[in-house]
């Protein structure tokens, strides 16, 4: 029909616009392909990128176009710029053990800094959070403030050389001990790069991007985790060097792979047998996986352990710690300091947050949380038909769509992540956050289990594992 006024197909155009809606609907509500409406993230994002490389502080968050820029975050819910809510699974990767702006922990935090913040003398905030730190243990004697997760790591490894006298460290292939040059080796992210990881019999040290000397990498020596020939072959090689090994107790990296029977406990065999010391990297999993951490979990003592995340609710608290022994090299034989190392904000958070763990409920709250989560999602993917298996431990876990978790990084690198990666992506679409890279699990915080946060991280999953699995058939993807 012509538009008697202007000659236009008045008909025509309705067509095309209910023929586009029903695309949209399409495309939004069956392929979950809606997009969230992000125009002040978007300015942003252009604005941070005049200044900050890939428009933001780590090269984790930068996500191209899609980098998520925060405006608040309350309990288990968090806000971006656009006032876009979602409830938070990614829990800042892990500090935020009781939720976000916990008032428990930012009053008292705020009236400890308001006595002065930097002295660079020693406040009682300090020593009360490393008594807090020793007791929550149970097996450390002596330990010290960092200000991150990465300085922690690089002191222990120092303090376990200078114990030794040895020079060579061994760490795991694809865990992560944060960014200083002695960490960043065969942790190697991508999975097109595997080959530079040397044979699976004898991996070789690959510095995960440019900068790193060589002579560094050579003080480091890949082992693969669960694969515990490969790691006596290396001892019986090289015991005489090596001064200790440094392992986050599941591989944190790559969804909370857990340690198969005997593992931990032969590493700690082996260790000894050499005269290596043992440093477990606690960083994600200290007062998580219980009050002692993994140590605890797993039975295991370890000579020296790296904190961070969860000791300080997501203020940057972090601490290395040891045995009376191992930690004798300081004050006297060992460089340890730093202008923030124990400033007030980082103590008080830490007395605050590991009181609340201490005298609460709140990990056993976490862990059932989790489980419940866990309960739902394994309902709706049985529904489905599909296979699947968590992997590490409630408060912290990994979803795989497979029979059996992989045991290693190698392995888990070989496995199809895509299914997942597109789950992830579609969740934050309707309103809950998992990090959108496979390889970070999802975190539980104490204030998921308010409200009705359970219910509505399985209801979202389910959607969007809906949408990923008909995108699929659409695109003619194998399910
Ligand atoms: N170790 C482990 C196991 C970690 O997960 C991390 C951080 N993700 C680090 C060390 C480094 O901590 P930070 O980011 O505070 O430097």
């Amino acid at each position: 029909m012509r538009d008697p006024g202007g000659g236009v197909f008045i008909f025509g155009h309705e067509i095309t616009i209910a023929v586009e809606f029903v695309f949209w609907v399409y495309d939004s509500y069956i392929l979950g392909n809606f997009e969230l409406n992000r125009p002040a993230q978007s300015e942003m994002y252009l604005r941070a990128l005049r200044t900050l490389p890939g428009g933001t502080d780590s090269n984790f968050r930068a996500w191209g176009e899609d980098t998520v820029y925060i405006d608040r975050g309350r309990g288990s819910h968090i806000w971006d710029l656009d006032g876009n809510e979602y409830i938070d699974l990614r829990m800042g990767y892990g500090p935020v053990i009781l939720g976000h702006a916990d008032d428990r922990v930012d009053d008292y935090v705020g009236e400890r800094m308001r006595r002065g913040v930097s002295f660079s003398l020693t406040s009682e905030d300090e020593v009360l959070a490393m008594e807090l730190l020793c007791e929550l243990n149970g097996w450390p004697k002596k330990a010290r403030m960092t200000v991150s997760g990465t300085e922690a790591t690089m002191h222990a490894m120092r303090v376990a050389r200078a114990v030794t006298g040895r020079t060579k460290i061994v760490k795991f292939e694809g865990q992560y001990h944060g960014v200083h040059d002695y960490a960043l080796v065969s942790v190697t992210p991508n999975p097109n790069q595997m080959a530079g990881l040397g044979p699976a019999e004898n991996p070789v040290a690959l510095a995960w991007g440019r900068g790193i000397p060589e002579a560094v990498t050579r003080t480091m020596i890949p082992a693969r985790y669960n694969a515990l020939d490969v790691l006596r072959r290396i001892f019986e090689r090289e015991g005489n060097d090596i001064a200790a090994i440094i392992i986050e107790p599941v591989l944190g990296n790559a969804q909370g792979i857990m340690p198969q029977p005997g593992f931990h406990e032969t590493i700690r065999a082996l260790t000894r047998e050499f005269g290596a010391l043992l440093i477990f990297d606690e960083v994600k999993t200290g007062f998580r996986f219980g009050r002692g951490g993994a140590a605890e979990y797993f039975g295991i003592t370890p000579d020296l352990a790296t904190y961070a995340k969860a000791m300080g609710n997501g203020y940057p608290a972090a601490a290395f710690a040891g045995t009376e022994e191992a930690m004798s090299v300081l004050p006297d034989n060992v460089s340890h300091g730093g202008t923030y190392a124990g400033n007030r904000v980082a103590a008080a958070a830490t007395v605050k947050t590991l009181s609340i763990l201490r005298d609460t409920d709140a990990l056993e709250v976490i862990r059932k949380t989790g489980e419940q989560i866990q309960a739902g999602l394994s309902e709706v993917i049985g529904r489905r038909g599909l296979p699947h298996v968590f992997t590490g431990h409630p408060s912290m876990f990994g979803i795989i769509f497979a029979e059996k978790a992989p045991t290693e990084y190698r392995q888990w690198a070989d496995t199809d992540h895509e299914l997942y990666d597109a789950v992830a992506v579609g969740m934050r679409d309707r309103g809950a956050m998992p990090e959108p890279d496979s390889r970070e699990p999802w975190f539980v915080c104490e204030a998921h289990a308010k409200g009705n946060d359970v219910d509505q991280i399985v209801t979202i999953f389910a959607e969007s594992l809906d949408a990923a699995l008909e995108n699929r058939v659409h695109n003619g993807i194998k399910i």
